[in-house]
């Protein structure tokens, strides 16, 4: 068996998430979520954020994203983004399609993250009729490039949203990567900080499939579920993505697997940091490490199996931890790599 650092959905699926999921297969249940794991899943993740927040399932992050972000705008309403934001770089359009033309925005920041001045600047530039009015601001925790923003950066954020009248959303494909690595609690970086809607990930933590759509804004989330209808998002046999929630929440598991593919990701720093030729991009502080390395010895690990990306956020290879990484995958790469360099 060989383990990968192209990216954290290379895994499988973590035991917790299976045997839920092999649980949920006794007899008949009710169809399109009206189902007792979909309502433990949904009672659980709001004892998660300890504020009763409306929960819908869909099956992956483009379309969580796409149709929450849909849900916050009209068509004429533009989002604030990160430039390197999953939303605008990996989902194909999406959250235009499905905001039926609202326009993403996209701003500059350092170390993949969006600053208040930024988000204040953006939206002076432009009050006039002509101009796609910003009515959200979308944030991606942990980022794209592997960092994290502080909670009370999140805070900031949030408070300039607030004065504009932008409505907050969190792209939280590894928000249980920032969990672990923040050691704060849930909604200290979600409603506590102004956050209205998080797409919260599962399948990246080491469930199959499924992200949950989390509406701190009770009243945002009216009629989201005919949006996902809508999108093709609604499950039939909704307790198979429901299920591995359960699995995954119960004593805190989730948070445990993302602690793990955030070590591994700091053995991996600190070993490849320590090869002379490799720079580090971004400081790493999830579950990955970006690095710059020369194209002949990308070549040479590609040839030895290693599979990574090479055109993820700003570029350089990234090399992603997931829930299984061991720590022998992150020492035999290392050997590799300081191999690669030295032949
Ligand atoms: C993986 C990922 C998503 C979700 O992607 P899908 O392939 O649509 O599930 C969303 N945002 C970020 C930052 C991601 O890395």
């Amino acid at each position: 068996m060989q383990r990968h650092f192209a990216s954290d959905n290379y895994a499988g699926i973590t035991p917790e998430a299976w045997a839920a999921l092999q649980d949920a297969n006794r007899d008949h249940a009710p169809a399109y979520g009206n189902d007792a794991w979909t309502q433990r899943a949904a009672d659980m993740i709001r004892e998660v954020f300890e504020t009763p927040c409306e929960v819908f399932f869909v099956f992956n992050g483009t379309a969580a994203n796409s149709l929450a972000l849909a849900h916050s705008t009209q068509s004429y309403h533009s989002v604030l983004c990160h430039e390197v934001a999953h939303v605008e770089k990996d989902e194909c359009g999406a959250p235009e399609f499905f905001g039926n033309g609202s326009k993403l925005l996209l701003l500059p920041g350092e170390l993949g993250k969006l600053t208040p001045s930024g988000i204040d600047d953006a939206i002076r530039r432009r009050t006039d009729i002509h101009y796609p009015k910003p009515r959200a601001v979308t944030v991606t925790q942990s980022t794209e490039v592997g960092t994290l923003y502080t909670p009370a950066e999140l805070r900031a954020i949030g408070s300039m949203a607030k004065q504009h009248g932008l409505r907050f959303h969190m792209d939280g494909a590894r928000f249980a990567n920032a969990i672990a690595a923040l050691g704060v609690a849930p909604r200290e970086i979600t409603w506590q900080a102004g956050v209205d809607v998080l797409c919260f990930g599962g399948t990246k933590n080491g469930i199959h499939v499924g992200e949950a759509v989390v509406f701190f804004n009770r009243e945002l989330a009216r009629e989201f579920d005919y949006r996902a209808k809508q999108g093709g998002q609604l499950c039939s046999k909704m307790r198979f993505v429901s299920a591995p929630w359960v699995g995954m929440l119960k004593d805190g598991v989730w948070i445990k697997y993302a602690a793990h593919a955030n070590a591994m990701a700091r053995l991996m720093h600190e070993l490849v940091a320590a090869i002379p030729g490799v720079a580090i991009l971004f400081p790493p502080q999830a579950n990955a490490v970006f690095v710059n390395l020369p194209q002949p010895v990308i070549q040479k690990m590609w040839a030895k199996g290693w599979l990574f990306y090479n055109f993820i956020g700003e570029g350089g290879c990234r090399l992603m931890c997931s829930w299984d990484t061991t720590e022998e995958d992150v020492r035999g790469f290392a050997v590799d790599l300081a191999a690669a360099f030295a032949s």
